[in-house]
């Protein structure tokens, strides 16, 4: 029997409608939920994330507001923008999409970002609520990746769960929810000795490599859960997994595709933790 599919675009809409019902009675009550998205260089495949998320925003009914940047613009005004964002009552969340150019400090970018508002959820301060068990904003894409695994059914606590790949994006925040939700976690990466004797065991696979079709059909354990984040562009210019989807499928029990399984949900996790932002500001002005 061949793999069930889990349908990020499907998973992604219905969340999204939940998301647009909640962001109408925030409206209704004064409050225009707003997300600030800051671009800097003119790396395309960063453009057409931005682009995406702003769309994506707009279509539930939110506020976004986006500011582009030259590749050999000055750190400090970004950072002066920043400031001004963290400021304003009306911006809710505020996102820099990365990679930013070489000679900005990526960390301290992100460190500027108002603990409040950092709906990607990469300062240090909300991964460390994390690592504690008490997040505040969860990283989207293994967020939206804890979503698909509840909306598969699969269980969590007591599995074996492997991740292949170790960034403070994915691999890691990952790995954290994991062990959070009680799934016992074993994290590979490019020192790994023997991938496949890690992902033969995993109750649930997740690969956030970046290497197209890697983990083939014979890595993988028979009813497993497969969830494959990487996104690979092929030389015919079609999109690709980390994950052989055709092997694999044959083999697990849940697999999810690329394009249309992680990358959806990903954009939706960012419209919640906005969403869940501008909803903690407005109790907290009604305090
Ligand atoms: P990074 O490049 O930051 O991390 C890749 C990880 O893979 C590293 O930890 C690296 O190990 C590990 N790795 C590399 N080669 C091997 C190997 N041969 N065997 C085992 N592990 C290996 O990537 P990201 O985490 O940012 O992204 C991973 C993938 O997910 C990319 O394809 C990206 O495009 C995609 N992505 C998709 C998203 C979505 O919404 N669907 C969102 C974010 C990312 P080491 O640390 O040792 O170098």
């Amino acid at each position: 029997m061949e793999a069930r599919l889990i349908d990020g675009n499907a998973l992604a809409t219905t969340i999204r409608g939940e998301l647009a019902e909640r962001t109408a009675a925030l409206q209704a009550r004064g409050i225009a939920p707003g997300l600030a998205v800051i671009l800097v260089g003119d790396d395309p495949a960063s453009g057409v994330y931005v682009r995406n998320k702003t769309a994506a925003c707009e279509k539930i009914g939110m506020r976004s507001l986006q500011f582009a940047y030259a590749a050999d613009t000055d750190p400090a005004i970004v950072f002066a923008r920043i400031a001004e964002l963290n400021a304003d009552p009306t911006v809710h969340g505020i996102l820099v999409q990365l990679p930013l150019p070489k000679h900005f400090d990526s960390d301290a970018i992100l460190e500027a970002i108002a603990v409040d508002k950092d709906v990607d959820g990469f300062h240090a301060e909300n991964i460390g609520a994390l690592a504690q068990g008490k997040p505040r904003f969860i990283p989207c894409t293994p967020y939206g990746v804890m979503k698909m695994l509840e909306s598969a059914g699969t269980p969590i606590r007591g599995a074996e769960a492997v991740i292949i790949g170790r960034s403070n994006i994915v691999g890691k925040p990952m790995a954290l929810l994991l062990i959070n939700h009680g799934a016992t976690v074993t994290v590979c990466h490019s020192q790994t000795r023997d991938l496949a004797f890690h992902t033969r065991r995993a109750d649930i696979l997740v690969a956030a490599v970046g290497r197209p079709k890697m983990i083939t059909g014979d890595m993988v354990k028979p009813g497993a859960t497969l969830i494959d984040v990487g996104i690979n562009r092929l030389p015919d210019g079609k999109l690709c997994g980390d994950i052989d989807f055709d092997s694999a499928k044959k083999v697990g029990a849940a697999i999810t595709p690329v394009p249309g399984g992680v990358g959806p949900m990903t954009i939706t996790m960012l419209l919640a933790n906005t969403l869940e932002a501008a909803e903690r500001a407005a109790a907290k002005e009604t305090k």
